[in-house]
């Protein structure tokens, strides 16, 4: 199944006459769901067994009992997504930015495919952090994922930092936590100086991501979505590619040339 030639056609010409490393990808949940590791809708998927109301952050400060439900999703949420590996649409990004093209990857997603399918960690800015690092929420410290999940496994409690007894928590920005306004800043100046804004796999409803989509295009970015459903912001795109992301950048890719 793919697209409309004619669409990836445009597509690949945007990308080869735009300024050298001013296009910006936008990727959410379903640029990983052709690596195994599903988005919110998907059947089957992890979020049928927990709410993410749950899992926010007021909840996670709340109470030992929520946190140990946080807890219980991330021991599932790593034991399901660590062996999932990049698929086609990470490795088009990652080639897309080694021939130039790309000035940043702007993510959603927590998962590290990109960085795993070779773009560069200092060109992906994870608007959502990361799940493969745990940290302390008072003093910053850092602890790898794995100890943390060997804990779980054993049945121990994995609340508080060694060092200064404060609450860790997977290095992801849950709901009702603030984002890095570091990493903000950072995707502000790209989408800005954007002449070409693709977002890959997000329905576009979670703020603020979905404000980047928008700020491209009213800063005169072409604004292209590769959604198999429509989002919330067809209206004002200027190319939709309803389809699967992996054949439809394999696609682009072909025709670029690699
Ligand atoms: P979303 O679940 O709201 O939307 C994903 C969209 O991708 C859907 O519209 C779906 O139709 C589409 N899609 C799924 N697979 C596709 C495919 N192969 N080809 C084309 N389209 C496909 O995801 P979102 O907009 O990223 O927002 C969800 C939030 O959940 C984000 O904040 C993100 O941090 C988090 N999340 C991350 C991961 C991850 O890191 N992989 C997974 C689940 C949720």
């Amino acid at each position: 199944m793919c697209a409309e030639g004619g669409k990836l056609d445009k597509l690949a010409r945007w990308l080869m006459e735009g300024s050298p490393g001013r296009a910006v990808v936008f990727s959410g949940a379903g640029i990983s769901t052709e690596s195994g590791i599903p988005d919110f809708r998907s059947p089957g998927g992890l979020w049928e067994r927990f709410d993410p109301a749950e899992l926010s952050f007021p909840r996670f400060m709340a109470s030992a009992q929520s946190r140990q439900r946080y807890w219980d999703f991330y021991r599932e949420n790593w034991r399901l997504s660590r062996e999932a590996e990049p698929n086609a649409a990470h490795f088009a990004v990652s080639s897309l930015e080694h021939s130039g093209r790309l000035a940043t990857v702007i993510t959603q997603n927590i998962d590290g495919l990109h960085q795993k399918g070779g773009s560069s960690p200092e060109k992906v800015l994870e608007l959502h952090g990361n799940m493969w690092k745990v940290r302390c929420l008072s003093c910053a410290r850092l602890y790898p994922w794995e100890e943390v999940f060997l804990r779980l496994k054993e049945g121990l409690g994995v609340e508080y930092c060694h060092s200064c007894g404060g609450f860790l928590k997977p290095a992801t920005i849950s709901f009702g936590q603030s984002l890095s306004e570091d990493v903000l800043e950072q995707a502000r100046h790209h989408t800005l100086k954007s002449d070409l804004f693709i977002c890959m796999g997000s329905s576009l409803v979670v703020y603020p991501a979905a404000s980047f989509p928008e700020m491209a295009k009213h800063a005169g970015a072409r604004l292209v979505i590769i959604n198999r459903e429509s989002t919330s912001l067809d209206d004002i795109a200027d190319l939709i590619i309803h389809d699967q992301i992996g054949p439809v950048m394999s696609g682009v890719m072909d025709i670029l040339g690699k």
